[in-house]
């Protein structure tokens, strides 16, 4: 079997709820577990009810809104189904008494019983309409397959439940067609609460779920014809990766590319589960492929550039050794506060870091100030070139100055500023 993702851009609407079933038309796929996102930008609507919600004001007007939408879209797409009619109403309904109950302290454990809606009523309609489109599956609550922790908002599997859950929730596979259609990004507590695995999470639904049933591939279906070596919006000329190993996709997206997260490659690296990253306009394009590494991969130089950072250097106030004790230190500091290192380097009596510019970040400055001096250069910018070659470095880096370099065999590292 194989799985197929949708995400929110992919059924924002009617006609991308119908595109759907031409996709799966064009493949004629029996054997399919299909996870899909929240309709377009309900998460964050979502998000704006939890708020509200938190802050004691009114959420129903923008919860109205949301069933206006969906409920025109299941018109359009399913006007006769009347299971689903209800289904969704009585979707809309478990919110609204939701939100009439008393504010708890725990914003995170409420924050996930009413942003998962998202996801429930987008289901609920995409599975109507592919049964009206003859393309007949059966809805299934992902809840009662992806069991966590209680940790809301950023909740962790339990993998060892998933095999009994799917004995025990999944209809069984000996009826084709054999077409699941069920959520990403939710799933629930052994307590029975819902929780959620962080936002754009339903990537990372998509490889648990070929995990947990030994899937042949999972396909994650978006509005770009695939995986580019540098963000097109930033740069011209990018190219397509057409073939990547899981770890080079782990290695680009640590470095700040926003292609898949690595939460979601390490299931199925563990498998050997191939992803597809493909587009559902276009389908006669290749997209781009992950799995073991082979003889073609696109070695191509990859450009990641995070702007925004400060280059922070770090040293003892009596101008001792940068020892392994004071580093032990150093790092605890940033680890408390959360901070991510994005590049560092070391000499006798200073250690650098590059990091993100937040407020968080300029927090620990002012803390890391009660034990060393600190100096810091703000208006960074961070690039990581891949693969690289020097025409591509001296490119990217014309016109400005240069902080730090670093490189490894295929990793060119700089932290510059304009000059
Ligand atoms: N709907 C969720 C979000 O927008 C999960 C996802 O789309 O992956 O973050
Ligand atoms: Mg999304």
């Amino acid at each position: 079997m194989k799985v197929f993702k949708f995400g929110g851009a992919s059924v924002k609407d009617a006609a991308g709820v119908r595109n759907v079933a031409g996709v799966l038309k064009h493949f004629a796929l029996d054997d399919l577990l299909i996870v899909v996102s929240a309709m377009g930008k309900t998460t964050n609507a979502l998000e704006e009810v939890v708020w509200a919600y938190a802050d004691g004001r009114d959420a129903l007007a923008k919860v109205a809104e949301l069933e206006q939408q969906h409920f025109a879209v299941l018109r359009e797409v399913a006007p006769e189904d009347a299971g689903a009619r209800t289904a969704l109403e009585d979707q809309f309904h478990a919110l609204r008494s939701q939100l009439k109950q008393p504010v708890s302290l725990d914003v995170d454990h409420y924050y996930d019983q009413f942003v998962a809606f998202g996801e429930l009523w987008s289901t609920i309609i995409v599975s109507a309409y592919l049964n009206a489109a003859g393309i007949g599956n059966k809805w299934v609550d992902a809840r009662t397959i992806i069991t966590t922790d209680d940790r809301h908002r950023a909740a962790n599997v339990k993998w060892e439940m998933l095999e009994y859950n799917c004995e025990k929730y999944l209809p069984s596979f000996d009826h084709l067609p054999h077409r699941i259609v069920t959520q990403g990004f939710i799933g629930r507590t052994e307590d029975g609460d819902t929780t959620t695995l962080g936002r754009e999470g339903s990537d990372f639904s998509a490889a648990i779920f070929a995990y947990a049933l030994d899937a042949e591939s999972v396909t994650i279906w978006k509005d770009v014809p695939g995986m580019f070596n540098a963000d097109p919006k930033r740069f011209p000329n990018t190219r397509l990766l057409e073939h990547i190993s899981y770890k080079e996709a782990i290695e680009l997206s640590y470095f700040g590319a926003s292609v898949i997260h690595p939460r979601t490659l390490q299931p199925l690296q563990r498998k050997h589960i191939p992803l597809y990253v493909r587009s559902f306009i276009d389908l006669s394009a290749p997209g781009s492929t992950i799995s073991e590494a082979t003889d073609h991969d696109t070695l191509i130089p990859s450009f990641i550039v995070k702007p925004n950072q400060l280059l922070v250097s770090i040293t003892p106030r009596d101008l001792s050794f940068i020892v392994e004790e004071n580093l032990g230190g150093i790092f605890k500091l940033f680890a408390r506060r959360n901070v991510r290192i994005d590049l560092m380097q070391n000499s006798a009596v200073a250690f650098t870091v590059a990091i993100e510019d937040t407020p968080r970040s300029r927090a620990l400055i002012e803390e890391l100030r009660n034990e060393y001096e600190v100096l810091y250069n703000e208006g960074c910018e961070l690039l990581t070139v891949r693969h690289f070659d020097e025409p591509t470095l001296s490119q990217l880096t014309e016109g400005k100055r240069i902080l730090i370099e670093q490189r490894s065999r295929a990793t060119a590292r700089y932290v510059t500023k304009a000059k």
